[in-house]
Order: structure tokens, then C-alpha cells, then sequence
């Protein structure tokens, strides 16, 4: 393996490939997790009428203050029966319409509600009053396209009356273990058997960014397995395999891959771990191969299949999304890949502590599960100094 890509430059490549699918009407019951294809506009003015913000009594300022007779009182979700005459007050509970001529609410525990009239103070004109559309306006923008649809965003869109949405299709991905090692948890282990990891791990951590998946029986290390199983998995838009590309004999994904028809994009970046990494398309599907180790396989995944299909939901903002924080312990840089390490976060008053796990070979998943973040070691000579700030991502 020669020229290893960036994992910036492996990265453009995948947006290259990885044109929006086409959209489709959503509810808003389905649409949390969706990315917008066209924005989202607000039905109505939002409030849609001033409305109290407080319990009280709706009153023109200027007959403030004094003891003013109740000309009406106003409920939430009725509308009040007239103007409010001058030199009179209003009962009024929060969310209801302020009457024509008020312009301030009195809170009822500034007031003596003697029944018939009420004892307010000095009110200022527009205090507790929500005017109408001070949050949006109708015809006004409430989520953008191209923005992910998040439990503020359905609140957002159903205060303004959206009841549904439009969003690209969510991409189906076909995920396909290989190894003839592999058995799954249940089973007795023969000699030389491991348990299968990579497919749940795999569907959960890709679930999370939109895509509907399909988990494919484990395919031996045999050319006719494989392809059995690339041709079922080639039905999809994404198509993601683990294990088998690196330059083994058992190394079959890339040759079976290419007899089907799939042109390979690349193989190998310049990521530790996850260095075997093939990219490659057949028409409009994408084909990712990661490296079969459970934490290379994991990395590639956050890092190249999510972006992928974030791009195929049409996301504005597909690459994955860095925070930074500062290093308990020196990390020393690897001199031709980036390294991505399992640490532990915590929050102190300094900040976001990063602290790498014990453990960091590609197959210790379990020591990887104690972690919650990647902390992205740049290559280069020399080490990250204890304290030294650095991006990490989310583990997930
Ligand atoms: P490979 O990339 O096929 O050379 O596999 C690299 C290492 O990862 C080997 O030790 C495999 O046994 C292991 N491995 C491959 N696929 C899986 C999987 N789906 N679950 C757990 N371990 C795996
Ligand atoms: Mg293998």
C-alpha cells in the first residue's frame, strides 16, 4: 500500500460520489433525525395573536395606575368579545388574546382583584404582552433545507403549523460481515473462532445519521460467498462490508468487488486505525470496505460512511462535526497516519478533560467501549504535550 489519501482529501472524494437521493413528503410524526430537501415555512404568525405572557389583566398603560373596573375576563383558546374599553381592565390568563386597546398585562399578584373592578399599579406599555409574530412570521423560513430535524426543530415546525416536511429518502445501506472465523454470540466457539462484532455495532452507529439498514448473514472467506453476498448487498444505495481488504490471501471484498461491476474509488488512508479502507461506486450505489478489526471497522464508519450519508440526505454540513479539549497525557503523533484515540471526557471548570483509555489496538473493542470519544492525534514528528488542545468527536 503506497499512497495513502488524508483522511480530507478520502473525504472529498466520498461527497464527490455521494449525490442527495430524491425527497419524499414526511410527516412530522417521522421526521425527527430527517434532513430538510426544501425549507420549511411557517403557517402562521407565531404567536398568531398577542397573547398574555403572564395571568393577570390586560389594561391600556396610560389608565395605569388606579382602580378600574372588569369590563370582561379571557380564557386561553377564546377569543375576547370586543375591544377593551377605555379606563377598564381585563382578566386575562397566559396564552390569551390581549383585546384591541390593551397594550400591557397587570400580573395578578401585583393587582387587588376586588371583583367588579380591580386596584392595578403603573404599568409600562407592552410589558407581558407577546406580540403577534414576534417569533416567525407566516411565509418565514422555520427550518432551512439542508438542516437535520432535531426535538427543537419538531417543536419549531409544529408551533408553526408545519405538519409535514420534505426530505430526501432515507439511505438503505446493506452491511456484510466476512471472515470464516466468525460466529455469533449464542454459538459454541470451535478452535480458532471469534464472535461477530462488526454488524450491529455497524447498523447502530449508521442508524443514528438517518439510514435504514440491513443486516446480511456473515458471508466464509470464499469468492463465491462473497459475491453471493456483494450482489444482495449492491440492492442498496450504500453498501458496507468489514473485513477483507486488507492484502491477505482471505482479502477478497476488493477483487469480488470489482467483478461485480464496482469501480474502487480508493484503498488506504492515511488513518490509524482503519488504514485497508476501500471506497468504491457502482452507478449511483457507494461501497465502503472497511478493515475488519472491530474499532478500525467503528472509526470508518464515523468517519466516512456517516459523512456519506448525511451527503446522500442532502445535510449541509456532512463532515463530521469536531470539539475540542485538552489532553491529560501526552500522545505521541504518528508519523504518516492521523490517529484517532479512545479517551474518556469529562467536564471541569477548565473545560473538557480528554483522558486516553489503556487499550488502544484496533481489535480492543472493549477497551474502546470504556471511551467515549476520538481524540484526533494530526500526523507528524514529536507528541500532543499533556494539556495540549485537540479535536475529538463523539464516539457514539
Ligand atoms: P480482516 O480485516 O478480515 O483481515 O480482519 C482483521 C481482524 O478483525 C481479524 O482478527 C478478524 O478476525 C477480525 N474481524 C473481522 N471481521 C470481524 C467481525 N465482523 N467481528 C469481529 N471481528 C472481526
Ligand atoms: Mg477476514
Amino acid at each position: 500500500m503506497v499512497d495513502l489519501l488524508t483522511v480530507d482529501d478520502a473525504l472529498a472524494r466520498v461527497l464527490e460520489h455521494a449525490a442527495p437521493l430524491p425527497s419524499e413528503p414526511v410527516s412530522i410524526d417521522d421526521a425527527l433525525g430527517r434532513v430538510l430537501a426544501e425549507p420549511a415555512r411557517a403557517l402562521v404568525d407565531l404567536p398568531p395573536f398577542p397573547s398574555s405572557a403572564m395571568d393577570g389583566f390586560a389594561v391600556r398603560a396610560v389608565d395605569t395606575p388606579g382602580d378600574l373596573p372588569v369590563a370582561f375576563r379571557v380564557a386561553a383558546g377564546a377569543a375576547p368579545p370586543g375591544a377593551l374599553p377605555a379606563g377598564s381592565a381585563a382578566g386575562i390568563a397566559t396564552g390569551g388574546t390581549v383585546p384591541d386597546g390593551a397594550d400591557a398585562v397587570v400580573p395578578v399578584e401585583d393587582v387587588e382583584d376586588r371583583g367588579d373592578t380591580v386596584v392595578v399599579p403603573e404599568a409600562e406599555g407592552g410589558q407581558h404582552v407577546r406580540p403577534r409574530g414576534g417569533d416567525v412570521r407566516a411565509g418565514d423560513v422555520v427550518v432551512e433545507d439542508g438542516i437535520r430535524v432535531t426535538a427543537v426543530r419538531l417543536g419549531a415546525l409544529a408551533a408553526a403549523g408545519v405538519a409535514g416536511v420534505s426530505c430526501a429518502r432515507r439511505p438503505r445501506v446493506a452491511i456484510l460481515a466476512t471472515g470464516s472465523e466468525l460466529r455469533s454470540p449464542g454459538e459454541q466457539l470451535e478452535p480458532g473462532q471469534i464472535y461477530e462484532s462488526n454488524r450491529r455495532m455497524l447498523a447502530a452507529a449508521l442508524e443514528g445519521s438517518g439510514a435504514t439498514t440491513e443486516v446480511l448473514p456473515v458471508v466464509a472467506d470464499d469468492v463465491s460467498a462473497h459475491r453471493a453476498g456483494l450482489e444482495r448487498a449492491l440492492e442498496s444505495d450504500v453498501v458496507v462490508t468489514s473485513g477483507g481488504v486488507s492484502m491477505g490471501p482471505h482479502d477478497l471484498v476488493r477483487r469480488v468487488a470489482a467483478d461485480l461491476g464496482v469501480e474502487e474509488v480508493f484503498w488506504g488512508v492515511a488513518i490509524k486505525p482503519g488504514k485497508p479502507l476501500a471506497f468504491g461506486v457502482r452507478d449511483s450505489t457507494l461501497v465502503f470496505g472497511l478493515p475488519g478489526n472491530p474499532v478500525s471497522s467503528l472509526v470508518g464508519a464515523l468517519v466516512f460512511v456517516r459523512t456519506a450519508l448525511l451527503a446522500l440526505q442532502g445535510a449541509r454540513d456532512p463532515l463530521p462535526v469536531y470539539a475540542s479539549g485538552r489532553l491529560t497525557s501526552a500522545l505521541r503523533r504518528n508519523p504518516r497516519r492521523d490517529e484517532f484515540v479512545r479517551a474518556r471526557s469529562r467536564w471541569t471548570d477548565d473545560g473538557r478533560l480528554l483522558e486516553p483509555v489503556t487499550g488502544q489496538e484496533s481489535h480492543m473493542i472493549v477497551r474502546a467501549s470504556t471511551a467515549d470519544v476520538l481524540v484526533h492525534v494530526p500526523r507528524g514528528d514529536g507528541e500532543v504535550a499533556t494539556g495540549g488542545t485537540v479535536r475529538f468527536l463523539e464516539l457514539g
